[in-house]
């Protein structure tokens, strides 16, 4: 917990399209995806932009891993580092040298891989100030063992390249219950505990700035405690499963005779999301974490149908460097 005053200075990011140098990177696919939502942003206000909406550990060629960022008064607020959320945040021309905050929702990798490497990635990109990050424990341990496997790279790039030492700007948070997580001039942050066994605790977020109010589920079954937190929040980022589509996902994936239980027992899938949006009373339903993240034959509409079901207000599929 803690209440933080000080402001920091407000920036307008760079914005504009970098759909060309994509174009020589991503597939077909993601590359009609990104040229559709990298055109230049004209909101003003908070924004939220996803980094990364595949769900699972395995990487693959559709979906990014899991994370989001929220942009309040030029100040980015991480959420999740899931593997190449380093490199997405330069896609969406974020600058990495402005990171500030991360928040972890839970240690499983497709959320953390990439924790010590966006901060380690800001450093070399010319972050130099200080990093506050939140998360379940052992968040303090990961940090500190993160920056002694790399502190042989970190300690020669100090004199050689006249960075200043990195460890005194990294300050990790551990939350072990709900509540205040954060609060500074412009965003009020709180934690609400969700039900995504056996990974203990594992948390939703909750963001309130001065004109939006924005809640990520992180990874959870249907559960009271994000419902109560989401209650009335104009956008609602919340994880779905397609449980029709798990046997043919597993099919293609060997020695995991027991990730189906798992998926089905600590996910929600995209009937009962919409329920949970309802329940909510949100405006806007921007589904996330996509499993499977990479079965081409579920579209769009399959997805947004099954969330509609109980839910009338508006569903966004997400799709990666999407700004909403
Ligand atoms: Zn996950
Ligand atoms: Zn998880």
């Amino acid at each position: 917990m803690e209440k933080e005053r000080k402001g920091v200075s407000r920036r307008q990011f760079i914005k504009g399209s970098v759909a060309v140098t994509l174009g020589s990177l991503m597939s077909k696919e993601v590359f009609a995806q990104a040229k559709e939502v990298l055109a230049p942003s004209k909101k003003s206000g908070t924004r939220l932009i996803l980094l990364g909406t595949g769900g699972g550990p395995r990487p693959n060629k559709m979906r990014n891993q899991s994370s989001w960022v929220v942009i309040a008064d030029g100040v980015p607020y991480v959420v999740d580092c899931g593997g190449g959320a380093s490199r997405q945040m330069v896609f969406a021309n974020i600058p990495l040298a402005k990171l500030r905050y991360i928040f972890i929702t839970h240690h499983h990798s497709d959320h953390n891989l990439e924790y010590g490497n966006v901060i380690y990635n800001a450093w070399v990109s010319g972050f130099k100030g200080r990093v506050d990050t939140y998360g379940p424990p052992p968040i303090e341990k990961i940090t500190k063992l993160f920056l002694e496997t790399n502190a042989y790279d970190i300690n020669i790039r100090i004199p050689d390249e006249g960075r200043s030492p990195l460890v005194p700007m990294v300050h990790p948070h551990e939350i072990s219950k709900g509540g205040l997580v954060l609060e500074t001039d412009n965003v009020k942050v709180t934690a609400a505990l969700v039900n995504h066994p056996p990974v203990e605790p594992a948390f939703a977020y909750r963001f309130d700035t001065s004109d939006r109010s924005i809640v990520f589920s992180g990874d959870t079954t249907p559960c009271d405690g994000l419902i109560k937190l989401a209650q009335g929040a104009d956008l609602l980022v919340h994880e779905v499963i397609h449980k029709p589509s798990l046997a043919k996902l597993l099919a293609r994936i060997p020695n995991a005779d027991k990730l189906l239980e798992h998926i089905v027992g600590s996910h929600t899938t995209h009937i009962d999301v919409g329920k949970v949006a309802k329940e909510a009373g949100v405006k806007t339903l921007v589904l996330t974490h996509f499993v499977p993240a990479d079965d081409s034959s579920l579209t769009d509409e399959m997805w947004m149908e099954g969330a509609k079901t109980h839910f009338e207000g508006k569903v966004i599929v997400g799709k990666d460097l999407m700004e909403i």
